[in-house]
């Protein structure tokens, strides 16, 4: 296949790990017989440097017209005064909102070789291979707010909780269609004891269930239970889909589970149209510059892209192995070190290239 991938190297590490993710996507295409046209654009601090706006039109232009995106990481000190016009977050922000990326993908899968990096026992968290999908784009944080003062001089805040039925369908849609090419169990995660939005959740989570994926094991979780069930039990799920807040908590909750963020991509994915990968992890302005960054959390990412995007499914799964194969033979970057020898950025980049080669 062709592909035109748009690369968003960023800020930080985000230039040093996107530079390896472009060298592994480019022998995935010829070990595969594909053509994967790159274009690097700049989003983020070095935009708003260069260019005087955290995303420029044509970054905008060139991800609209794209097979899909991958993303290093944006922001760092440099941008962080709190009165600054604009920020580095603003472009990641709107980038998302004008390509309506509704739904944000983490997986959560721990690696037995890497059990020791974790702060639960192992017997926990053997096993564990869950994909959340929370969305993105609707709820609270996105409802009208408001604040006001009383008569007595108190204050008075108020946030809306809002979804509609449309928006729960469609992710609910996504999230079966994802479980069904994995191991065939959904769980939807509410409130519904206590709010109303949730109880239209599950009402309307069942009927895309009972309509089109009566196939799957298919359960609802309260979110409060789920948060325990995370700790103690969280082999038993497959796909989780839950709304904004909700997932927001619950995945960085998951994300300390395997005790390392230089190992957990995203995707956020619309109705149609590009999807935006990336890993979790920020731009690690602590370590930039030192080429000791940890790039697997962006080569999984871009085995998501190969996914969910390309429709590459045989790549990704092999793609997924090799990173498993080479974290399985002990090779470590600093920030997974367990008191071993520790490969650089490039050197771990290239690990997983003599495995997809091998
Ligand atoms: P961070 O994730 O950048 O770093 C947290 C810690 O993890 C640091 O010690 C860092 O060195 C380490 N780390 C992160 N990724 C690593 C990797 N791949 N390899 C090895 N070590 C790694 O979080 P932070 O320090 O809170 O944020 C730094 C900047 O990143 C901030 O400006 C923040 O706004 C931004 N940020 C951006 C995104 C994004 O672009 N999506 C996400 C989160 C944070």
């Amino acid at each position: 296949m062709d592909a035109n991938i748009v690369l968003i190297p960023g800020d930080g590490i985000g230039p040093e790990i996107i530079a390896e993710a472009q060298r592994v996507l480019e022998v995935v295409a010829t070990r595969f017989g594909h053509s994967f046209n790159f274009t690097s654009c700049p989003l983020g601090g070095n935009a708003i440097d260069n260019f005087g706006t955290a995303l420029p039109d044509e970054t905008l232009e060139a991800c609209g017209n794209s097979d899909s995106i991958l993303l290093g990481a944006v922001g760092g000190p440099k941008w962080d005064d709190p009165n600054a016009k604009v920020r580095p977050e603003q472009g990641l922000l709107k980038l998302r909102k004008e390509l309506a990326l509704f739904a944000n993908l983490r997986p959560l899968k721990m690696y037995s070789a890497l059990a020791e990096a974790s702060p639960l026992k192992p017997e926990y968290i053997e096993g564990v291979d869950i994909l959340f999908f929370r969305e993105l784009t609707g709820g609270i944080y996105f409802g009208e707010s408001k604040r006001e003062t009383l008569d007595d001089g108190s204050e008075r805040a108020v946030n809306e909780m809002v979804y509609t039925t449309s928006e729960i369908e469609r992710i609910v849609r996504l999230a079966g269609e994802a479980a069904r090419k994995r191991r065939g169990k959904l769980t939807s995660v509410d409130k519904a004891n206590v709010l109303e939005v949730s109880r239209l959740w599950r009402s309307v989570a069942q009927s895309v269930v009972d309509a089109d994926f009566s196939d799957l094991n298919y359960d609802v979780v309260l979110v409060d239970a789920m948060a325990m069930h995370l700790i103690n039990r969280a082999k038993d799920f497959d796909v989780v889909v839950t709304g904004n807040m909700f997932g927001d908590i619950l995945t960085d909750e998951g994300s300390m589970l395997p005790g390392s963020l230089g190992l957990l991509p995203s995707a956020s994915l619309g109705e149609s149209g590009p999807g935006l990968y990336e890993p979790i992890h920020g731009s690690a302005p602590d370590i930039a510059g030192q080429g000791i960054a940890n790039p697997l959390a962006t080569v999984l990412a871009s085995a998501m892209m190969l996914d969910h995007s390309l429709g590459l499914t045989d790549e990704a799964r092999a793609l997924e192995e090799v990173v498993e194969n080479v974290l399985n033979a002990g090779h470590r970057t600093a920030d997974i070190a367990d008191g071993g020898e520790t490969l650089s950025t490039v050197e771990m980049g290239q690990k997983v290239i003599d495995g997809l080669n091998g």
